[in-house]
């Protein structure tokens, strides 16, 4: 099943601790605010993008089940 991991810019506050969880998806810019260059979460990865929105200190980060 594929899924999109989403960021809230608003609500993240860039401590970047997703980044540290799932570096294969999540880069960070020179603030330490987090980048997706690619949203869409391959399989092997869901358990860590699963943990990353579970930790998410802001509650900023979300997995869509549509693309948008
Ligand atoms: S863990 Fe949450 S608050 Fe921290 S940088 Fe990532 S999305 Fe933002």
């Amino acid at each position: 099943m594929n899924r999109w991991l989403r960021i809230n810019p608003i609500a993240c506050t860039g401590h970047g601790l997703c980044a540290e969880i799932l570096p294969e998806l999540i880069r960070l810019d020179e603030w330490g605010y987090p980048i997706l260059p690619s949203s869409q979460v391959q399989e092997h990865l869901l358990p860590l993008a699963k943990r990353a929105v579970r930790l998410c200190p802001a509650l900023a980060l979300r997995l869509d089940r549509e693309a948008k």
